[in-house]
């Protein structure tokens, strides 16, 4: 017999060779028809594999990510099928599971794969799929896994298998198919129910760009027609709602090829939003007791060498910076946390001074791989809402809350309500692993999981994902289309003051280490407000919009009036602006409602005989004719509603 653990912590005892899909129906026969892959200890496995030694098992369904990972790395094998039998003499190389889908990279005998080939391989993976064949995997010596390529001319096979060691090569059959892989599939081709090919790409065989190019196909699959339709319409909003589309429609930032890749140029529209942004974080911040400092772009090599950034930044980032005559060195600054250590470091500290908070948008520059640019929210340059909390160990638990009820006050003012935490903690079983005394992690871990009870988030525990040098908390917010984003990330370290022999005097007269948390609401402003635009559609929280109403006078003759309104609205300091042109009103509130403007004000000759506007909310909702001041109201209590102060 075996004792196999279940993730409730209970143990069961089956025979040897029992398989997961058999403990699956043991647990319940309803549960069984749903699991579609394994995790035995820390491999992932098939659900069909026998176990023959005690360890702990999860079951995975197509609602887990492992086994939306192993539902489209199998989809993958069924279309590596259908293109061996669509286009005889491809050579298959590898077909991962992705982020959303899978891949398979393809070097085709001859001519190329283009849309108008999706339909004939959608069609034929699904007749495959069609005959419910089961994954089968079957352990091969080298030698004949070798030859078995060798017969086909798949040199790519050969070169992976040549770098594999005898005794744990795989093979997967299905069908006629066989496929080198080292397993995680699901039970059987009949689970995939819909299959849509994406797109096509250009793919280097290894990455290298001195190896042949192969054609990478893009694929997606699910175990119902009514999902595949949804996340469909899901890609079509989300391009419609493309950040740097509507970035551009807006005029709020744009790239210029000779400032260089990955370098965003914020426009007056942009620039107004980003320091609307930052002033109410400033707000909430000086509220919070922090402080700001300022910090220089660069800093003395030996600073990134002695925060140990250098080892993580520097040979892959931008290259030291030398000065003309002396030979210094100085780098772009990758984070903005030595410089901060240093600014804790201007004077000795004693426990009354703590906690220190700093607080800086500090602007770091990292070297992305010019493949690895996207828009605003993979970049070379950007602005971090970056604070240092220096506090005594006992001080956390506060601190830990204080940050949280900040991060859930950004969070609530710009309308993100649909959010989890993710709180990652030390691997028990690892405590090598690890930097910083056992007391105190333990201290820390309780506090960051009391603070997330005490503020009623609801979190999930990851173990053994915190970093080496300490825990921490993230906050994973789901936008509107339902995709998550991982943002303000709250974390504690050790690392950091043992480094730069941060110190302050106790109660007892001795020198101890302060604890630093790094924190960072918006993370990057540049991710934030890509995220934010592709979350509203644009459509900003008034309080932040950059233009909150246009006045549109209906002909020339009420120019004047619209003026007037114009004024007032400026006085009150509601951000409007006049469209004048000679155009009809129908295009101009076309191009406001493009703008995504939202408050239409047209003026013509009642409005301007009884002193009002006619006011059309962006979308179409006439609210008709009323005061300027009744107007002034409403914007006001329509930001109090999201804007509160802190
Ligand atoms: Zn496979
Ligand atoms: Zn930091």
């Amino acid at each position: 017999m075996i004792k196999i653990t279940l993730p409730d912590g209970s143990v069961r005892e089956f025979e040897k060779g029992t398989t997961p899909m058999e403990i699956a129906k043991n647990i319940s026969e309803g549960f069984a028809r749903n699991v579609i892959s394994a995790k035995f200890n820390t491999a992932i496995i098939e659900s069909s594999t026998p176990l023959h030694k005690d360890g702990s098992l999860v079951l995975y369904t197509w609602k887990d990510k492992e086994g939306k990972t192993a539902f489209w790395h199998s989809t993958s094998h069924i279309v590596a099928q259908a293109l061996e039998e669509l286009y005889p003499g491809v050579k298959l190389t590898i077909g991962p599971a992705i982020d959303n889908g899978f891949y398979y990279d393809v070097d085709l005998p001859e001519g190329t794969i283009s849309e108008k080939d999706f339909p004939s391989i959608e069609k034929k993976a699904l007749e495959i799929a069609r005959g419910k064949h089961d994954f089968k995997m079957k352990s091969v010596t080298k030698e004949d896994a070798l030859n078995f390529y060798k017969e086909e001319g798949n040199e790519y096979k050969i070169e992976l298998i040549e770098n594999l060691e005898d005794g744990t090569i795989t093979f997967c059959d299905h069908d006629t198919f066989t496929d080198l892989c080292r397993g995680g599939h699901i039970p059987n081709t009949g689970i995939v129910k819909a299959i849509k090919i994406l797109s096509v790409a250009g793919a280097y065989w290894r990455g290298d760009e001195n190896k042949p190019q192969l054609t990478r196909i893009y694929g997606i699959s699910f175990p119902k027609q009514k999902e595949l339709t949804e996340y469909l319409a899901l890609l079509e909003e989300a391009k419609k709602r493309d950040h740097r589309k509507l970035g551009k429609e807006l005029e709020l930032f744009t790239f210029s090829q000779k400032v260089g890749q990955g370098l965003p140029l914020w426009l007056p529209k942009g620039a107004a939003l980003r320091e609307r942004l930052e002033g109410f974080l400033k707000k909430a911040q000086k509220k919070a007791g922090y402080e700001m400092v300022v910090t220089p772009h660069i800093g003395q090599k030996e600073l990134y060498v002695t925060s140990g950034h250098y080892a993580k930044y520097g040979e892959d980032s931008f290259q030291p910076i030398k000065t003309p005559k002396m030979d210094e060195e100085f780098l772009l600054k990758p984070m903005n946390c030595p410089h901060h250590c240093e600014v804790y470091n201007f004077k000795p500290h004693s426990y009354k001074d703590l906690p220190k908070r700093f607080a800086e948008f500090g602007t770091v520059y990292r070297y992305e791989q010019s493949g690895e640019l996207h828009g605003l929210t993979r970049v070379r340059g950007f602005t971090q809402d970056d604070a240092h909390i220096f506090c005594t160990p006992d001080q956390v638990d506060q601190e830990f809350m204080n940050v949280i009820d900040l991060s859930l006050y950004v969070l609530g003012s710009l309308g993100f309500d649909n959010f989890t935490a993710q709180v990652s903690i030390r691997d028990p079983k690892n405590p090598d692993k690890y930097i910083g005394t056992v007391e105190n992690w333990e201290k820390a871990e309780n506090a960051i999981i009391n603070a997330a009870k005490e503020k009623g988030l609801d979190y999930v525990i990851e173990e053994g994902e915190a970093a080496f040098y300490g825990p921490k908390l993230d906050f994973m917010v789901k936008d509107a289309l339902g995709r998550n984003w991982q943002l303000g990330t709250i974390q504690v370290d050790y690392t950091l003051p043992e480094r730069f022999d941060l110190t302050y005097k106790g109660s007892d007269n001795e020198l101890h280490r302060p604890i630093m948390i790094h924190r960072a609401p918006f993370g990057s402003m540049e991710r934030f407000i890509a995220l934010l635009l592709e979350h509203t559609g644009g459509n900003f929280p008034l309080w932040l919009i950059p233009e909150q109403a246009i006045v549109l006078p209906v002909s020339e003759k009420h120019e004047k009036y619209a003026e007037k309104v114009l004024k007032s609205l400026e006085n009150s300091e509601i951000r409007a602006l006049i469209d004048n042109r000679n155009e009809t009103v129908g295009k101009k509130i076309r191009e406001a409602e493009m703008n995504k403007i939202p408050f239409m004000l047209i003026v013509g000759e009642n409005d301007e005989k009884a002193n009002t506007i006619s006011v059309r909310r962006h979308g179409g909702d006439d609210l008709g004719a009323i005061t300027i001041e009744e107007f002034k109201d409403l914007v006001t209590k329509e930001i109090n509603s999201t804007l509160k102060s802190f």
